[in-house]
């Protein structure tokens, strides 16, 4: 005899924005972004949000694996973001960019900006070498550093997350010290992933 069940929300998720980074330790790094478009993504969540207009089933999405999306299809993310989580779309990931430019970059934010973002993320895995060789990208660490000074710039909040792991302890000075870099920083924290 089956059992019943009654499901409370949904998570929809798909991995269509391109990865620039390998971190050696994600699970996710070799995969190719699914071919799959942004407006198609979102007629499927639109779907389930019928469905939770009508019954209360509640609906999470997420779409990675990165935010290198074109102007056009962060805008459509942004307005899914918006019709889900009732709320502009504030926070974004550098991880998984390419290495733009500091010009790039600040059209890019910009952009992104005009659309209700305010404020950028940035995970440090380490200190500039142990960063480099996890994100198995050279010069990474400080592309990263110099991405959140073009940030600070447009007046975006920075905010720094730290890998906190066991090999990384002997090396916080020295990675506190290069993470002051950034001329504006609103938050700092760490993150112990596990190892
Ligand atoms: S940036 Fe994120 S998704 Fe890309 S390889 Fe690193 S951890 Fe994985």
């Amino acid at each position: 005899m089956g059992r019943d069940f009654e499901p409370v929300d949904v998570s929809i998720g798909a991995g269509i924005g391109k990865c620039s980074n390998q971190c050696r330790y994600c699970q996710l790094a070799y995969k190719k972004p699914a071919n799959f478009s942004v407006s198609r993504y979102a007629a499927v969540v639109d779907k389930f949000l019928d469905y939770k207009a009508k019954t209360g089933f509640d609906v999470r999405q997420w779409l990675g694996y990165s935010y290198d999306f074109s102007s056009d299809d962060f805008g459509l993310f942004a307005a899914l973001h918006r019709r889900v989580f009732d709320c502009d779309l504030k926070v974004l990931l550098l991880g998984g960019l390419p290495l733009m430019t500091g010009e790039q970059l600040a059209g890019w934010f910009s952009q992104r900006r005009n659309l209700g973002s305010e404020s950028v993320i940035a995970s440090f895995y380490g200190s500039d070498v142990n960063h480099d060789y996890l994100s198995s990208r050279k010069g990474h660490f400080d592309w990263l550093i110099s991405s959140q000074n073009v940030a600070a710039r447009l007046g975006l909040k920075n905010h720094q997350k730290i890998f906190l792991t066991k090999p990384v302890l002997p090396y916080v000075d020295e990675i506190l010290d290069r993470l002051e870099e950034v001329d504006s920083v609103s938050s700092r924290f760490a993150y112990y992933p596990g190892g």
